[in-house]
């Protein structure tokens, strides 16, 4: 049952975000103008191909032996017809026509994040720059998103960071060459990297080159791991080779006690989020998460897709509590969590960990 008083605190809670993909975060609404305005042939109204994204799951033979079982088949909450996430985010690049386009949807996630889930910070990734807007170059479109967090700053007195992100379908060729154009072209607001797409296409260890780049120019580095492919060792060829300062999901590192020690006892913060899956799948995220918070891992809550799911970050709180049996107390030792894994320079990072303290001593009284 839903306990109002922890759903009025957790409203409250200050956050950070430190985990969602910029085309993950468009708006329905949104996108369903761009697409009207460019023409896209939509086999479905905006508002129902988001409804109904899941996509369909690797081989389940992979997921034979578990340590927590995968469900197998549909679920109750299956859409009659559904999209698949890559399909849709292509689909949101093809309308996406200039650089105002790109400012816009930044700001409309900060401004969600603002006023949805009281999201203080927030970090996005984006990937390389679509065809059709070559005309902006790297530094144009970098420029464009850098536009909406300060309009973000100035408006909901926000601070945000970028991450560019590795697909990992690609070869680790193509990621070096992305990666050298990014540390040609520093800007303060891009941070660090990180690494997406299905984790079945690409092995942590081909992105070897690019992450060690990456780490010579000081960009900070994280990637998504053992979220679909149930080998702990993927968490830790992201440390050892990939140098990552923290890690997205996580959730198979549950397959190896002794990795799930090391992560312990190093601290390394998972970023995880209980709903951006194939629906069938999150009662396993769920029961993972629960597992991974009883071994002492360090979690982050993040929305990863908000727009496309749909969820929020404050939603995802909620989900901890009521479904999860995560407490007041855990999750405001994961908000501030949140805080000491940003990439904000450290000056910054201190001056919002105190603002986040003072404010959950007020929420408390
Ligand atoms: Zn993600």
């Amino acid at each position: 049952m839903a306990d109002v008083a922890l759903h009025d605190y957790l409203d409250a809670l200050p956050k950070v975000d430190l985990h969602c993909h910029l085309l993950g975060t468009v708006r329905p609404a949104t996108f369903a103008e761009l697409a009207r305005r460019e023409r896209l042939d939509l086999p479905a109204p905006a508002q129902e191909v988001f409804a109904g994204i899941n996509s369909r799951p690797p081989d389940p033979e992979l997921y034979r032996h578990t340590r927590i079982p995968m469900p197998q088949g549909r679920s109750d909450d299956e859409p009659e017809v559904s999209y698949s996430l890559f399909q849709v985010s292509n689909w949101i690049r093809e309308v996406l026509r200039d650089g105002d386009d790109l400012t816009r949807i930044v700001y409309e996630a900060f401004e969600d994040a603002h006023r949805l889930s009281n999201t203080r910070h927030l970090e996005f990734s984006f990937d390389m720059v679509p065809g059709h807007l070559a005309s902006l170059g790297y530094t144009g479109t970098v420029e464009a998103y850098a536009e909406g967090i300060r309009m973000a700053e100035r408006d909901f007195g926000m601070t945000g960071r970028m991450l560019a992100a590795i697909d990992r379908s690609g070869t680790g060729e193509q990621a070096l060459e992305w990666i050298r154009t990014v540390v040609a072209n520093p800007h303060p607001y891009v941070a660090g990297i990180g690494l997406d797409n299905l984790e079945t296409a690409g092995p942590p260890e081909r992105f070897a080159e690019a992450y060690a780049l990456a780490g010579q120019a000081g960009l900070k580095r994280t990637a998504h791991t053992s979220e679909h492919v149930p080998a702990a060792q993927n968490a830790i060829t992201c440390l050892d080779v990939l140098g990552c300062d923290r890690l997205d999901h996580g959730y198979f590192v549950l397959e190896d006690d002794a990795v799930v020690a090391r992560m312990r006892d190093e601290g390394i913060a998972f970023t995880v989020a209980s709903t951006t899956s194939r629906r069938s799948w999150r009662p396993w995220r769920r029961a993972s998460i629960r597992a991974m918070l009883d071994a002492g891992l360090n979690l982050v809550p993040a929305s990863d897709d908000p727009g496309l799911f749909p969820t929020t970050l404050g939603r995802e709180y909620r989900i901890l509590a009521d479904q999860v049996g995560v407490s007041r107390e855990e999750l405001t030792a994961m908000a501030l969590a949140g805080v000491d894994a940003c990439w904000l320079p450290e000056d910054e990072k201190a001056r919002v960990r105190a603002r986040f303290e003072s404010e959950i001593a007020e929420l408390r009284r």
